[in-house]
């Protein structure tokens, strides 16, 4: 198996475990999930912290995943009677869109800083409305050259303003994003379900 195939594999196990517990996953729970000895998984979630693509707190627990997060931030995420936060503004529209979830997001235009809510409803943000999420054309870091940049905006205007300051890259709807994002988080989505379902054995062919 390819590194960047265990890489995959993990991070969407403790987005999994994440969303179905709303607690810090430690290492010794990702690991039962996945059939990984904690010392193989150190070096993985290591590789993965200095990446940017796992957030962990002060005990070494991960606290993000795929965009999914217990560290407050920009953009919050209310889903499944929890408070998740997100890296960026796709994250949020595009993680219930996999889900098929209904959710909130709460967040503030890049530009103008006004407060915009989203509601969602199984997985679909309204038809109608003005907001636009950034989609950074991204780089070779997740957090800085995408997530950062990546933000909502409170319509067309702004949305110029920011390709300005911030570009390249391009403003698409809210359900354009929900699309974009169903099939983006599908593999995480999966895990998701497999994991509140109390399957514990997210790979169990993987022989890790
Ligand atoms: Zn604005
Ligand atoms: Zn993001």
């Amino acid at each position: 198996m390819r590194v960047t195939e265990v890489d995959a594999l993990v991070r969407e196990a403790a987005f999994g475990l994440l969303l179905a517990r709303a607690r810090p996953v430690s290492l010794a729970q990702l690991g039962e999930a996945l059939g990984i000895s904690v010392e193989s998984l150190e070096a993985v979630v290591g590789r993965l912290t200095a990446g940017g693509l796992v957030d962990r707190d002060a005990s070494g627990a991960v606290v993000g995943a795929q965009g999914l997060t217990l560290v407050p931030g920009r953009h919050a995420l209310a889903l499944g009677g929890a408070a998740f936060a997100t890296w960026c503004a796709y994250d949020a529209i595009g993680i219930p869109a996999a889900l098929g979830e209904s959710a909130r997001v709460t967040t503030h235009c890049g530009v103008c800083g006004k407060e915009l809510m989203v509601p969602i409803d199984a997985g679909q943000p309204p038809l109608a409305s003005t907001e636009l999420v950034w989609l950074p054309d991204g780089g070779e870091n997740l957090r800085t050259d995408f997530c950062d940049p990546g933000v909502l905006l409170c319509g067309a205007e702004h949305a110029r303003t920011w390709a300005a300051r911030t570009g390249p890259g391009r403003a698409i709807s809210l359900r354009d994003a929900a699309a974009l994002g169903a099939v983006a988080w599908a593999d995480a989505a999966l895990a998701a379900a497999r994991a509140g379902r109390g399957d514990a054995s997210v790979a169990p062919e993987t022989g890790l």
